[in-house]
């Protein structure tokens, strides 16, 4: 057997660490911005510590462009290094010294505000520059170093000419990265990844217009600062009014309307989580979101793609979630298995569940004019997450036409005295289209039945949820062939005809009705019903809506299934049997018509002959 050490070469790793360390070329500026805060954050500290004397002066972080030289500088006043720091940080690839400065500072107990952890932020430097250049000047009294290196594994160290405490980054840019000498491209990039960095950082210039003590307008060019660095979310909850959270609102959404609710995340263990989120006012459907939670850690922007991170139907919220536990570096689909993810995961739907059901605890009407908003979420999260959905068996609603809501269990109680069927199960009726199937519900309510509204993408889902998750109650659509199960049973009608008559009727009916889809079934209902309906299997018509969502192309459940019934106790079926030959298949076509009218089927040149037809008649 023969042990040994496997040989890694820099030369070999240093342009893999360069082209495949990170995906986007952008991140590089937050690297460089996140180093030379850290380096802001260490020297504050340090001075709380009292190892670091003297007054620190303004802490704040400048980012120059010169188009000439075409150079990218990245300029702190934080710690510094020595020649030697520079030897051991630098020049060494993934060594941080996050671990020994938290190490040897563990009473301050400030891990989480230190952003670098793994030694390679750095080198993205590289993705971007042919030549990199620090000069740094260390809080120690030791002379400054400049530090050069052209991306190869060589450097050159001298001494630098930096007065001041501090690290300027100086980035040579390279051709194919020329883009970063034009301010647009920089600034765009600073506001997505530095717009709450926790020390002030400044690029650019902008005019600022002042009155002086005689009274006139001055304007004088002043360096425009580019970040907010102290966002709601780190603040203490105690400390901010609605307004505060409006106001933040509105600086991450500019565009959106007033969000209706918020919950403010803080927690430090056994997890490091802050964050604020917003419940923004969402329509019925499914719209494409274009406000997301962003997620940071230690105020740096990490990603608005959140879906691996929280479930998702929190991602139809808004806001910020930071926490320095979500890895940075690590691909998305292992965040998905970090139990360090899973937990915040949990966590934010507990809260999520929590603010909702308190809501609708202390303000219950106020829950209800929101609920239109809500619906979509509460559904989602229900369907979907399991805890969520049963904490949300307090407060997620039913609508009926009334513009009553009821929770599920209040509703249960409402219909259970005439609404069962055969089975004794509960049949909750429903319309998803109100006013197409206004005659439906009419003859519901006549009958003593309450119908809900469930007219949103998710409510077949949603529906076909509560009956499975042993709810112990049935959907019907208000004209789904079912129904009568329901009407049946009080009506108990025994058909007027005899079986003949109804063969013959029967007959009569399938000669007009020649639609390949459409079956003819007769049915005794009361005589006030309609004549003829027009039915469908319930769940064939929710199996086609659901494939049809899904963009299933299945011919078969595309197809558009029905029933024409046929009520044999009404007077108008009894006159049809003796009616004329000829004018009888004319009757029973505008019967069809009619039914179909009622159900939105009559669409077209149908239509139009119809219409033509009926203006015949009048004649
Ligand atoms: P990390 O930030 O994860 O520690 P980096 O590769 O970004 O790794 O940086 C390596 C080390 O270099 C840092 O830990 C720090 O000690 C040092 N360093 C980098 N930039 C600066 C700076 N602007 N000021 C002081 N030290 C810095
Ligand atoms: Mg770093």
């Amino acid at each position: 057997m023969e042990k040994g050490t496997i040989n890694v070469s820099t030369e070999n790793i240093f342009p893999i660490i360069k082209k495949f360390l990170y995906s986007e070329q952008d991140i590089f500026i937050r690297e460089l911005v996140s180093n030379a805060i850290d380096a802001t954050t260490k020297i504050q500290k340090l001075a709380q510590l009292g190892e670091a004397k003297g007054d620190l002066g303004e802490l704040s972080i400048e980012i120059k462009l010169d188009k000439e030289a075409k150079t990218l500088t990245i300029s702190d006043k934080g710690l510094g290094m020595t020649a030697d720091e520079i030897k051991k940080y630098i020049n060494t690839i993934a060594l941080s010294s996050a671990e020994e400065f938290i190490e040897k500072f563990k009473k301050v107990d400030d891990k989480a505000s230190i952003i670098g952890h793994f030694g390679l932020g750095f080198y993205s430097a590289f993705m971007v520059a042919d030549v990199v250049e620090v000069v740094s000047k260390s809080y120690k009294d030791e002379p400054s170093a400049h530090w050069t290196c052209n991306g190869s594994t060589e450097f050159e160290l001298k001494e630098g000419n930096r007065t001041e405490r501090g690290t300027d980054i100086i980035l040579h840019l390279s051709e194919e990265a020329k883009d970063y000498l034009e301010e647009h491209k920089v600034k765009e990039v600073l506001d997505k990844y530095c717009r709450f960095l926790p020390f002030p950082i400044f690029f650019g210039t902008k005019e600022l217009t002042e009155k002086n003590e005689a009274g006139e307008e001055v304007k004088t060019i002043v360096a425009a600062q580019i970040n907010n660095p102290n966002p709601a979310w780190v603040k203490n909850p105690k400390d901010l009014t609605d307004e505060d959270y409006m106001a933040f609102y509105k600086e991450l959404y500019p565009y959106e309307p007033d969000p209706l609710f918020w919950i403010h995340l803080n927690t430090d263990f056994p997890f490091n989580l802050k964050g604020v989120l917003f419940f923004p006012k969402l329509k019925q459907t499914f719209e494409f979101q274009k406000a997301k939670i962003n997620l940071y850690s230690n105020q740096v922007f990490v990603t608005d793609a959140v879906e691996q991170i929280v479930p998702e139907f929190l991602t139809l919220l808004q806001g910020v979630i930071d926490s320095p536990d979500i890895p940075l570096n690590v691909s998305r689909s292992y965040l998905q298995g970090d139990p360090n993810v899973k937990k915040i995961t949990a966590h934010i739907v507990k809260k999520v569940a929590d603010k909702l059901s308190e809501i609708f605890k202390n303000d219950r009407a106020g829950f209800e004019e929101k609920w239109e908003s809500l619906s979509v979420f509460v559904k989602y999260g229900v369907i979907s997450d399991e805890k969520f959905a049963e904490r949300a068996k307090e407060f997620a609603l039913v609508e009926n036409t009334d513009k009553k809501y009821f929770t599920v269990e209040e509703y249960k109680e409402k219909i259970k005295a005439n609404q069962t069927d055969k089975n004794d199960s509960l049949v909750a009726l429903y319309t998803n289209h109100a006013d197409a199937q206004y005659s439906y519900i009419a003859q519901a309510h006549d009958k003593g039945y309450d119908v809900l509204v469930m007219d949103s993408t998710i409510d077949n889902h949603y529906m076909q949820h509560l009956e499975y998750k042993g709810e112990k109650m049935v959907f019907k659509r208000v004209d789904a062939d079912t129904m009568d199960k329901l009407i049946e049973k009080d009506t108990s009608s025994e058909s007027v005809l005899n079986k003949e008559e109804e063969e013959q009727l029967k007959k009569y009916f399938q000669e007009v009705v020649t639609t390949p889809t459409a079956t003819v079934e007769l049915k005794a209902l009361s005589p006030t019903d309609f004549p003829v309906l027009i039915t469908k299997n319930e769940f064939m018509r929710r199996m086609q809506e659901m494939t049809r969502l899904s963009g299933g192309g299945n011919k078969m459940m595309d197809m558009d299934y029905f029933n024409l019934v046929v009520n044999t106790n009404h007077p108008l079926t009894a006159k049809l049997l003796k009616a004329d030959e000829s004018v009888r298949a004319e009757q029973i076509k505008h019967l069809y018509s009619l039914a179909m009218l009622s159900q939105g089927m009559l669409k077209g040149k149908a239509l139009a002959d119809f219409v033509k037809h009926s203006f015949g008649q009048l004649n």
